[in-house]
């Protein structure tokens, strides 16, 4: 660190990715990545003529994109904010409102702390119960901003729209903004609330079910009022932070939706086998909307577990903190892959 660094930004510590290794040789089960490849109308969209459209700044309003998003939604253009991931959109949520207080829970998505400090907001952090379950009756009386990840991570648990419902009833001076990252892999989304509460945001992303992690696409669906506020921010950063190829293969994935649906699908079921198959062997698993399992290690303990994997070229994600230190998350990848991993499981289990 220089000396020339702001002072308020000396004490930061930055998000650390899961990892990302360079040769290809390991079967990557840590970062919750899609095991299938874009939709074939997506690799159709870009061609040469799309690359050298590059010379040409981007559509800063992000408007093809939107549009196809409103239709999906069933909602208008100016209830969708795009952003470059979901992690830029969480950024802009918390700069727009985190001022006045963020709470979010014990074990959750590792970025919210990280955007709690870097925007200095007065934390709130209220802890999962023993089970990983999240009661809605803990959130009460907050300020600013509540973040909660619906699937959670790196449980996979999630919680119902009624639940959530409470939550947005209990808590009128804050904005709500439920993190969908895994919604389609089998939660319930909060979407529909969005009707009836003007303090909701619900944001999305690519990344996992859209098969679209190095694209960098996520948005937010909310009132128009709070998508003008993000506007407003994202405009005073980078008003071109969306790369043209990535709406172009955007609006290309909201078109293919049926591949993605199907695709889902598929993931699900191999989620479900993979979670009997460990359950056989003695492990707990906890039920999981998502796709990834987190997984009890056992005796082996989950930093062992993840160390034992890794030697044979298997990646998975531990997470060292008290509650979840005996835990591996698994992302689902393909039958082939999981059943390599179980069988490595069961490997490590007997030595
Ligand atoms: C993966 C993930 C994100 C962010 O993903 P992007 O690639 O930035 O869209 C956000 N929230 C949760 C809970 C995630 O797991």
């Amino acid at each position: 660190m220089s000396r020339y660094l702001r002072s308020s930004y000396q004490t930061l510590t930055a998000y650390v990715p899961g990892e990302q290794p360079r040769d290809l040789a390991y079967i990557k089960l840590n970062t919750n990545e899609s095991p299938y490849p874009p939709a074939p109308q997506v690799v159709a969209a870009v061609n040469a003529g799309q690359i050298e459209l590059l010379r040409l700044y981007s559509d800063p309003t992000c408007m093809g994109l939107k549009q196809k998003l409103a239709a999906q939604t069933g909602l208008l253009p100016e209830n969708i904010f795009i952003s470059n991931g979901s992690d830029d959109a969480l950024n802009f949520v918390f700069m727009a409102y985190s001022e006045l207080g963020a709470t979010f829970a014990d074990i959750t998505y590792g970025f919210y702390p990280i955007y709690a400090n870097l925007h200095a907001a007065p934390t709130r952090v209220i802890p999962l119960e023993d089970d990983f379950s999240l009661d809605p009756g803990q959130y009460q009386g907050c300020k600013g901003l509540i973040v909660i990840a619906n699937p959670n991570a790196p449980t996979g648990l999630s919680i119902s729209v009624d639940a959530i419902e409470g939550i947005l009833r209990d808590n009128p001076d804050a904005v709500v903004a439920i993190d969908e990252a895994y919604v389609d892999f089998g939660g319930d989304s909060a979407l529909p609330l969005l009707k009836k509460y003007d303090n909701l945001l619900v944001i999305r992303t690519f990344s996992k079910s859209r098969c679209f992690a190095g694209g960098r696409l996520g948005y937010i669906v909310g009132n128009a009022p709070l998508i003008a506020d993000l506007e407003k921010l994202r405009c005073s950063t980078n008003p071109f932070n969306i790369d043209r190829l990535a709406l172009v293969m955007g609006e290309a994935t909201v078109d293919a939706d049926s591949y993605y649906v199907e695709k889902c699908q598929e993931i699900c079921r191999t989620r479900d086998k993979t979670a009997a198959a460990l359950r056989q062997l003695g492990l707990r698993v906890l039920p999981s909307k998502t796709n990834f399992l987190f997984v009890h290690a056992g005796a082996v303990g989950g930093e062992r577990m993840y160390l034992e994997l890794k030697k044979r070229a298997i990646l998975v994600r531990h997470f060292p903190s008290a509650r979840t230190k005996d835990y591996i998350r698994v992302t689902i990848g393909t039958p082939a892959q999981m059943e390599i991993f179980v069988a490595a499981v069961e490997e490590i289990l007997q030595q």
